[in-house]
């Protein structure tokens, strides 16, 4: 089988046509042709010579991702997108406008490993990691759609994609070669030209891939912590018994993250579980000095989930404790939770 030409970064595509040409022109043009123009055969690449359009068509594929199912949130504009990839197996991916910005969730593995308590996505388990071409075409996908419906209907001004968060379904860091890979696509001034600032990675915390993902890859990083401390963060996420919050904390510390280039925090408040005054001195403490943003997701309930989303009261209080505490914080409400696209509600099987 011929594996997709989307998988390569213009390094690797560099090596794979070394005998044929050298010229970094050459490349360019074959990016801009995949990524701008859309092509959909070699052929079509009317700037590089023959010999190669022959040479790329005998070895390499353009392919796209299948639209099984989309769904319009009734409530708030936000879109989900089911796909299926060439093994059948099935992802989702999300659009979220928001003000002036429209922001693309995509997945990054089909299922995940992390095993999270209260993650839906954990709950169908671990099938495999998502190659790079088919975490880029999700984004290709998104963001023509963005400019081609979401510019009519919701605002004009938009142009496509503004934001990219890889948030969905999966842990990127256990992907961390395809996801650094496909940063490095969606970003070249020859492809989308996404400005790195405005894509952000998501981990529940894997130590060592975080060091590797600082040193190859500009993106931003956000890191989900969820609990105040070791006891309750165990209690809820497995991986914190092989990376506990003072190595994360340390982390962040050593890797020299700064206010301009700053570490989102990820806190979802559980009813009862991780939300008291307590927890939230407990967690000012921690995070006091730090290069960080704290973002604070209320739960987002699901059939069957033990946990709940704590009422309005409670969030506004625990807000406002760390914010008067000095910590930078923001209160995430999720969109889309009347078509389950919200935040830790994304799975592409029945369970
Ligand atoms: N595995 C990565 C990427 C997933 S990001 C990570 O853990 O960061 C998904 C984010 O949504 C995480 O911050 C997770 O803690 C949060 N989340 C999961 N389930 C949720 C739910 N039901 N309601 C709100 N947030 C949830």
């Amino acid at each position: 089988m011929k594996i997709c030409i989307k998988n390569l970064n213009k390094e690797a595509l560099k090596k794979a046509l070394s005998d044929l040409s050298d010229k970094s022109y050459v490349i360019d043009n074959i990016f801009r042709a995949i990524y701008q123009r859309g092509i959909k055969n070699f052929s079509d690449i009317t700037d590089v010579s023959k010999d190669l359009r022959l040479f790329l068509n005998n070895n390499y594929e353009i392919s796209k991702l299948n639209l099984v199912k989309k769904e319009i949130s009734k409530k708030d504009t936000c879109v989900k997108f089911l796909f299926s990839l060439q093994d059948g197996e099935t992802i989702e991916s999300v659009l979220i406008p928001h003000k002036n910005r429209l922001t693309a969730c995509i997945s990054t593995q089909v299922g995940c490993k992390m095993n999270c308590d209260f993650c839906v996505t954990a709950r169908q388990g671990f099938t495999r990691n998502l190659s790079t071409s088919e975490i880029v075409n999700q984004v290709l996908y998104l963001n023509d759609y963005a400019r081609e419906v979401m510019n009519k209907k919701v605002d004009s001004s938009i142009r496509g994609l503004t934001n990219i968060v890889y948030m969905g379904m999966g842990e990127p860091l256990d992907n961390l070669e395809n996801v650094i890979k496909s940063v490095d696509i969606i970003s070249d001034d020859n492809s989308l030209g996404f400005g790195k600032r405005k894509i952000t990675v998501s981990t529940s915390g894997l130590v060592d891939k975080i060091k590797i993902f600082k040193e190859s890859c500009n993106a931003r990083l956000a890191i989900s912590l969820n609990a105040p401390n070791d006891e309750k963060r165990n209690q809820i996420m497995p991986i914190n018994k092989k990376n506990p919050i003072k190595e994360i904390i340390k982390t962040i510390k050593d890797l020299k993250f700064n206010m301009h280039n700053f570490v989102t925090i990820e806190y979802v408040l559980f009813k009862g579980f991780n939300d008291a005054v307590d927890d939230a001195k407990c967690l000012a403490l921690l995070l006091k000095g730090l290069p960080i943003k704290l973002n604070i997701i209320p739960f987002n309930e699901y059939k069957y989930s033990k946990y709940h989303s704590p009422n309005m009261d409670t969030v506004s209080k625990f807000y406002d404790l760390l914010a008067k505490e000095g910590i930078v914080c923001n209160v995430r409400h999720s969109k889309g939770t009347d078509i389950s696209a919200a935040c830790g509600q994304l799975k592409s099987k029945d369970l």
